[in-house]
């Protein structure tokens, strides 16, 4: 009874994100299913629900905002779908913010893109407020070099990590 019900809603969800335009330009989560949806009266830009595995995006929300916003936001509630995150918002954050580095949608300036919009949402007892949660995306992200005390020591490039080299690429051609 309660398995029909789940399968039945998660095949509602699967028609919603193909239904929707974007779905597909979001990235992979292969532990859940997405539903993009216009959320009335929300100001939340997504959630993750654990019992359905279904990450739901609001629409209404997230067509504003930049293809990287979005990338990142579905990366982060993907995130809370991997067990050693659960409910951990900065780990979350620091997932996707990895993840985006690592395939090369996530750059400096869709960091600060993402931090604006995480600036719309007020603290509470699980969301730090976003000068914390910046920091921490921008740490986990890579992209912003060394801390200023070690900033005489080169950078240790993570080979895998291609989006690292391109600051260094854009220095030398606006030398
Ligand atoms: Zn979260």
């Amino acid at each position: 009874m309660h398995i029909l019900a789940k399968t039945t809603f998660a095949l509602a969800a699967c028609a919603l994100a193909a239904g929707g335009s974007a779905a597909d330009d979001l990235g992979q989560c292969p532990g859940a299913d997405l539903a993009e949806t216009e959320l009335k009266n929300s100001s939340s830009s997504g959630y993750y629900i654990p019992g359905l595995k279904l990450i739901v995006l609001n629409k209404t929300i997230l067509e504003g905002y930049a293809p990287a916003v979005r990338k990142f936001i579905f990366a982060h509630e993907c995130a809370h779908s991997d067990p050693a995150v659960a409910e951990d918002e900065m780990a979350a954050d620091c997932a996707a913010s990895r993840k985006g580095a690592s395939e090369g949608w996530l750059d400096r300036p869709n960091v600060i893109k993402v931090c604006a919009h995480l600036s719309r949402f007020p603290v509470d007892a699980t969301h730090p407020p976003v000068g914390v949660r910046c920091a921490n995306i921008r740490r986990c992200s890579g992209l912003f070099g060394p801390q200023p005390q070690e900033a005489q020591r080169a950078p240790e490039r993570n080979p895998d990590a291609t989006p690292l080299t391109t600051p260094t690429v854009l220095a030398r051609q606006l030398d």
